[in-house]
């Protein structure tokens, strides 16, 4: 199979509960939800999105040949040091490509395999952390993992309704728009008002990370 991938980088995470952890970001191209194009954002099934998911040509991006290509190019770009390896598969949406095959390859090398979806295909077998980030409207299918990172406000969906899913931690985040300051008063006050919830905040912008 061949993996086309957006960009590929070595940072800091900088949402959820790994938030500040080194860690290999792996974005594969395309998204289930979106084209990615601006003239199809007003119809698209997700419209906030803030990454660019499209092409191959972003840092450290292109076509891989196979899933032992793309194992490799994560193990260079985390350079030396053989503990604690951490890589984090998203996109657009990562289960468009991921196959239990890279994750076998990329475990192979000793990497903890972390994922970020929108939970509306299901998530391949062995992975060490499952991220689901519902969107409104969307039937999603993957309703248990690690952490469910809701972004907020979104209309039409309700926080009392993902609490009855199987996640071990469940995260709000503000939405990143226009309205910056009003989606972070709201997720706020959901995190104080059903402490179920804690608030997450993309530090990697903060501190200049991509
Ligand atoms: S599901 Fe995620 S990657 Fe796809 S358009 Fe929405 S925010 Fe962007």
């Amino acid at each position: 199979m061949i993996y086309s991938v957006k960009e590929c980088f070595l940072t800091l995470q900088g949402e959820g509960v790994q938030s500040g952890s080194r860690a290999v970001f792996l974005r594969f191209a395309g998204c289930n939800l979106w084209s990615g194009r601006e003239q199809d954002r007003a119809t698209a099934q997700c419209n906030f999105c803030d990454t660019d998911f499209v092409g191959t040509d972003g840092e450290g991006g292109g076509k891989f040949k196979d899933a032992q290509a793309v194992a490799a190019h994560v193990e260079k770009l985390w350079g030396s040091g053989g503990q604690e390896r951490l890589v984090v598969i998203t996109g657009g949406e990562p289960m468009l490509q991921l196959d239990k095959e890279l994750v076998d390859s990329l475990h192979a090398r000793g990497f903890r395999v972390a994922v970020e979806t929108n939970g509306t295909l299901p998530a391949v077998p062995d992975l060490d952390w499952v991220c689901v980030s519902p969107k409104s409207g969307t039937e999603v299918v993957q309703r248990q993992g690690n952490e469910l990172k809701l972004v907020w406000p979104q209309e039409g969906i309700d926080p009392a309704e993902l609490e009855e899913w199987n996640f071990d931690h469940f995260l709000v985040q503000p939405m990143d728009c226009v309205n910056r300051a009003e989606a972070l008063k709201a997720a706020v006050g959901l995190a104080m008002d059903r402490p179920k919830w804690r608030l997450s905040l993309q530090a990697h912008k903060v501190i200049g990370l991509p």
